[in-house]
């Protein structure tokens, strides 16, 4: 059954209306991406909704992530996870000219690198990323928790 959603563009009732392929080159490598896409009767409008474009490069960031540490594949995964390149110096602790020489000598710091992988698994498992959780120290904890396995 179709799932009748609303139109990005007019607001009237849209469709899911099949697949369609996405290509797109990043570091070094032509990624081929299958994506939904939804129609809309009152505006003739077919367009590919605004979360499949993110999980889109969520799984594009997550694959190149896993291949040689480039700053092309880091700078494309950085965007992906909606981190400003200030965001990102900001919760590792490092200045925003450091992240920027990562991105464009392409010598990115082994540990930021895999940070960020672990990002992207955790936004693609959960849907989010609590970045305000990772710009902060945790609270002070109850002096007696307890915890079930
Ligand atoms: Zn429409």
């Amino acid at each position: 059954m179709r799932k009748t959603m609303k139109c990005a563009v007019c607001g009237g009732p849209a469709q899911d209306s099949g697949r369609e392929w996405e290509q797109e080159r990043v570091a070094g490598v032509s990624f081929r991406v299958s994506v939904p896409t939804v129609a809309c009767p009152r505006c003739g409008e077919t367009y590919v909704p605004a979360d499949a474009l993110l999980a889109k490069e969520l799984r594009i960031a997550n694959r190149v992530l896993q291949g040689p540490m480039r700053g092309d594949a880091f700078r494309y995964a950085r965007k992906a996870l909606g981190l400003r390149g200030a965001d990102l110096a900001e919760i590792l602790n490092v200045d925003a000219a450091t992240v920027s020489r990562w991105e464009n000598k392409g010598s990115v710091d082994r540990a930021a690198w895999l940070l960020l992988g672990a990002f992207v698994r955790e936004k693609l498992a959960q849907g989010t990323l609590d970045l305000e959780s990772l710009r902060k120290e945790g609270a002070a904890p109850d002096a007696e928790q307890e915890l079930s396995v």
